[in-house]
């Protein structure tokens, strides 16, 4: 059965190049214009993920979000302005899965959907939540790393590369798009962080095991792929 979208956009131009383009992927489409018709929709257990602008009539999207989240685990990707930084916090707060920031490009919101709609299937599927690479073992409840059972040290923010990376998988996560998320949306300190954490993970785990797990897709950022 196809996925459905539900999107929930005022801007007749973006709502109507979305649904297009997921159409053309083979998913099925809804719309709403207003805040209010969105919610309920949204709240009707009818689809699979919902894209949420955040100016909206009537109820605003964070409002729809905040109400949605009551009744509902849907995964939902914020549409935000550029420089919200205050609303993609909220969102988050709020419970959205993600966001993307306009104008987008159709391939993000693309793969930001196949990320949010593997990562419910795989929280249903994996209650442990465990992520596993060849012989790499990471546990994010117990917060521990081992390769063949041997134990990797890893600091917060390397085990958060590492996660977020492997929870990825496939999908090239760009150097902005780590940092956000590995050292938060108000980060100010030295944008090379990310390769220097990278480089860290690189010595305790490919070199130290003799493998080729965390590949450089140059002038964008880093992928793990199924071999
Ligand atoms: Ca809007």
């Amino acid at each position: 059965m196809a996925t459905k979208v539900l999107i929930v956009e005022d801007e007749e131009q973006i709502a109507r190049f979305v649904e297009l383009e997921l159409r053309h992927e083979g998913y099925m489409t809804d719309k709403a214009v207003d805040g209010r018709t969105g919610l309920e929709k949204a709240e009707s257990g009818e689809y699979d993920i919902v894209l949420l602008d955040i100016m909206l009539p009537e109820l605003n999207g964070l409002e729809v979000l905040r109400r949605l989240r009551k009744t509902s685990e849907v995964p939902v990707i914020l549409l935000t302005a550029r420089d919200s930084v205050m609303d993609k916090v909220s969102g988050l707060d709020l419970g959205a899965d993600d966001y993307v920031t306009k104008p987008f490009a159709i391939e993000e919101l693309l793969a930001r959907i196949r990320v949010a709609l593997k990562k419910k299937g795989s929280q249903a599927k994996d209650e442990g939540g465990k992520l596993t690479w060849h012989e790499l073992m990471v546990d994010p409840a117990a917060y521990s790393v081992t390769y063949g059972g041997a134990p990797i040290e890893l600091s917060k923010r390397e085990f958060d590369l590492l996660a977020l990376l492997l929870t990825n998988r496939n999908i090239v996560l760009g150097r902005d798009t780590l940092l956000q998320k590995v050292c938060g949306y108000d980060y100010v300190g030295e944008t090379n962080v990310i390769d220097v954490y990278i480089r860290y993970l690189r010595s305790k785990i490919d070199e130290r095991f003799g493998v080729h797990m965390i590949q450089t897709v140059r002038g964008v950022g880093y992928v793990i792929k199924d071999e």
